[in-house]
């Protein structure tokens, strides 16, 4: 089964943009994932092509029509996922991503303008996800976003090594911080315990410092995990 991603947007030209490079971007080449990039307005149904009119109430901007998004969007529903990246959406975490990550992909919907016709939350099954407490001028960056997060998760993408298990969010803390040669630099060395090749020490280590770096950096991660102080890292128990 691939990973099958379809993006609704009004600016296709946008894609695959940043997920054409890198490791989104072999693995796309790999075929270890599927991408397409639909217009929403090729669905409009008058001979303008008109995809927004103004808000109803008044005010500035403009709403995207539900009739013009319905049509785009059951012109791709399939089963998989519906998301809609929205400002008022649920935060997207790494655990909703790793769940979308080993699903058949999802379709995605992008905002423009003022945002949506809040009746297609209702007559579809669409899950309103955000990026972040913080204002984009389109859905496209978002749905990138959520993308490459998903990708770099798929089998195969990335190095057994890096299969992503110890990183920030798995276990509810951030990762520790990372240190690389050279030794010495600008009258700074790399933690002792690092180079100290003992590596139930290290992993000791490593779990304080993530411990204690998202208590100061990121209360709120140990206040949802309910402060529950997990269980160090297999390696810390390994006798090698
Ligand atoms: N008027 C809206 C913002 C619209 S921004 C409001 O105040 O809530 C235009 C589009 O950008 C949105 O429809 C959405 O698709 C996208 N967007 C903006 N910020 C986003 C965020 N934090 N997360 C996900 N999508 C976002």
């Amino acid at each position: 089964m691939t990973f099958r991603a379809t993006v609704l947007t009004l600016y296709p030209e946008m894609f695959p943009g940043p997920l054409g490079q890198s490791i989104a971007g072999r693995a796309l080449a790999d075929g270890k994932w599927s991408f397409d990039a639909r217009n929403i307005r090729d669905h409009a149904i008058d001979k303008h092509r008109t995809v927004d009119d103004t808000p109803a109430g008044g005010g500035a901007g403009m709403v995207l029509r539900c009739d013009v998004l319905a049509a785009a969007i059951d012109a791709v529903a399939d089963g998989r996922p519906m998301l809609a990246l929205t400002p008022r959406g649920k935060p997207l975490t790494q655990a909703r991503v790793r769940q979308l990550a080993a699903g058949e992909g999802a379709i995605l919907l992008c905002g423009r303008f003022e945002g949506f016709d809040e009746r297609i939350f209702d007559a579809r099954p669409i899950e309103e996800v955000s990026i972040g407490d913080y204002v984009l001028s389109g859905g496209e960056l978002g749905a990138m976003v959520l993308l490459d997060a998903c990708v770099r998760l798929l089998p195969g993408v990335m190095g057994a090594a890096s299969s992503g298990e110890e990183e920030s969010f798995e276990a509810g803390l951030l990762e520790y911080p990372h240190y690389t040669r050279p030794v010495e630099w600008e009258g700074r060395t790399i933690p002792e315990v690092l180079r100290s090749g003992d590596h139930a020490r290290i992993a000791a280590w490593r779990h304080d410092r993530a411990s204690a770096d998202t208590r100061l950096r990121r209360p709120d991660l140990i206040e949802r995990h309910g402060g529950a102080r997990e269980e160090p890292p297999s390696g810390a128990r390994l006798e090698d």
